[in-house]
């Protein structure tokens, strides 16, 4: 039989959730040819399901469906989860309260390592910093979800428009929460005191600006759909000449679908809804100056400098022309990367230096025993479904390693690429105690202060009965009153 293997995943998100999932059911329980198997997982946040929680727009609840397998996994007495906890060389600034595990302390206890961080941090504009009239689309998307690091609430009932830099998914979920009546969101996971700020807003058009044109736009038709069929939104209609691909330019389906859908419009015609909303294409901005008087109706400057698109290069570059647009707020939604106090960040490609999923050295050697996962190696791209297929594939490369190549290719077809060479394993324990835990998260569980799966559940079931009693999917908690309800209902 193998050598035992007891694998630290830093991360609770589907990336970290998936190959924990992918990994155990392979290795089944009991079975002749599988190691003794421990799959510890590490979350800086409370709650488990990363981005599912604290990232998926409220609604869109079909795409938390994936909480279920991920529940499954956690009921295998090989898994466990820690939340809470910060894994890194210094303190997790924004999660005061989680604790601090430094990294050796992993090392020392684990045989093998995954990161699964993720992209934790926005990319913000190099010609626009965050002030009073600029914030980051993260800002918005953690009050909504209520993210422990959740900044304070957004004055929407002091602005009349907001603009959005960038043509992402992201920005689509933030206009089209803005764009609906919190009538209709107070159904879904939305937290009462977000859908209060909701109710006051006054924000009437959301202007989503993006530096290249309808063929290039990042976002997805699905979610175009959605905007355009917004009940009490219309959209501004749209040159048509911008909707014409260039001579020689053959689009492909899904590009097809979006012209096919900007050129039709919104449901609603412009002028008949209370709030409006457009795309601006070809525009990139340069600046952003405070409105000339302390007065709350003032409204910001931003500078755009208008772009087209090089057909070589498919990049956007200026025109030379440029034009103002006075907005109450800009929300800069340019995507997002890795944190890089997390160990192997690459600040050329800002996630974690990895290949086929191996964390490598910075001489390109892969690591042993050491990998990457989902967005934390790949960069913040792909929806659910790709990270998935990416953290199956991780899965092989796992798999490949722990259990001989003969019975390896009878578990899984997944190919698993060995790079050209393996570092020497000088980190990890290969002979750690299997139910042992670092001695922090021993005092932090006697203390109360790290999170299991156990105690989510009892969490999450408190949430959806909270919910039911509102008429809503959920009524989220926050830490300290996670914290006081656990206290409270633990047996005495
Ligand atoms: P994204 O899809 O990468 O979009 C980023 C947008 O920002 C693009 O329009 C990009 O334009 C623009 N941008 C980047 N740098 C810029 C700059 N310096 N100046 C002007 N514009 C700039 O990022 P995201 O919306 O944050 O989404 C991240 C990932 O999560 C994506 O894979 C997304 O599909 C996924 N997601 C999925 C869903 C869903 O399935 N419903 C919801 C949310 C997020 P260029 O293309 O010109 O660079």
């Amino acid at each position: 039989m193998p050598p035992p293997v007891k694998l630290a995943i830093i991360g609770g998100g589907p990336s970290a959730f998936y190959v924990a999932s992918r990994l155990l059911s392979l290795l089944p329980l009991n079975d002749t040819v599988s190691p003794p198997l421990r799959v510890h997982m590490y979350d800086r946040l409370w709650a488990p399901h990363g981005l599912v929680r604290y990232g998926v727009a409220p609604d869109h609840p079909e795409v938390k469906n994936c909480t279920h397998k991920f529940d499954m996994t956690a009921t295998d007495p090989r898994f466990r989860f820690f939340g809470n906890v910060n894994v890194g060389s210094t303190p997790f600034h924004s999660i005061p309260h989680a604790l601090h595990l430094p990294l050796t302390s992993i090392l020392n206890n684990y045989s093998h390592l995954l990161f699964a961080t993720g992209c934790t941090l926005p990319t913000l504009h190099p010609a626009i910093s965050p002030s009073a009239y600029c914030i980051p689309a993260l800002s918005l998307v953690h009050w909504y979800t209520q993210h422990p690091s959740h900044s304070s609430p957004p004055a929407l009932d002091k602005i009349s428009h907001l603009t959005l830099i960038g043509q992402g998914n992201v920005s689509l979920d933030i206009a089209r929460i803005l764009l609906t009546s919190p009538s209709v969101l107070r159904q879904y996971d939305v937290p009462e005191h977000v859908l209060e700020v909701l109710s006051r807003s006054t924000v009437k058009h959301v202007s989503i600006v993006g530096r290249r044109g309808p063929l290039e736009a990042a976002f997805t038709t699905k979610e175009l759909r959605e905007m355009i069929n917004l009940p009490e939104a219309s959209m501004i209609p749209i040159e048509p000449a911008l909707l014409t691909p260039p001579p020689g330019v053959t689009p492909t389906r899904q590009q097809r679908r979006t012209l096919e859908l900007l050129q039709k419009g919104s449901k609603n015609p412009p002028g008949s809804t209370p709030k409006s909303w457009s795309l601006d294409f070809y525009r990139s901005p340069t600046g952003l100056a405070p409105p000339s008087t302390a007065s709350a109706s003032d409204m910001a400057s931003l500078t755009l400098a208008h772009t087209r698109l090089d057909p070589a290069t498919s990049r956007a570059v200026p025109t030379g022309e440029t034009s103002t647009l006075p907005t109450s707020l800009v929300v800069t939604s340019l995507g997002f990367h890795a944190d890089p106090e997390t160990a192997f960040f690459d600040p050329a490609m800002r996630h974690l230096r990895s290949s086929a999923g191996r964390i490598t050295s910075s001489e390109g050697l892969a690591l042993k025993n050491i990998y990457a996962s989902g967005w934390a190696a790949n960069g913040a791209n792909g929806v659910l479904a790709s990270t998935m297929i990416d953290a199956y594939a991780v899965t092989g490369t796992i798999l490949s390693d722990i259990v001989p190549p003969s019975e390896a290719v009878k578990i899984t077809s997944a190919t698993s690429v060995l790079p050209m060479g393996i570092a020497p394993d000088k980190m990890l324990n290969p002979h750690p105690d299997l139910d042992g835990l670092p001695s922090e998260i021993v005092h932090g569980i006697n203390d109360g202060m790290v999170i299991q799966y156990d105690d989510w559940k009892v969490i999450d079931a408190e949430e959806v009965r909270r919910g039911e009693a509102l008429g809503k999917e959920r009524e989220r908690m926050g830490w300290k009153e996670a914290l006081s309800f656990l206290t409270l209902s633990a047996p005495s």
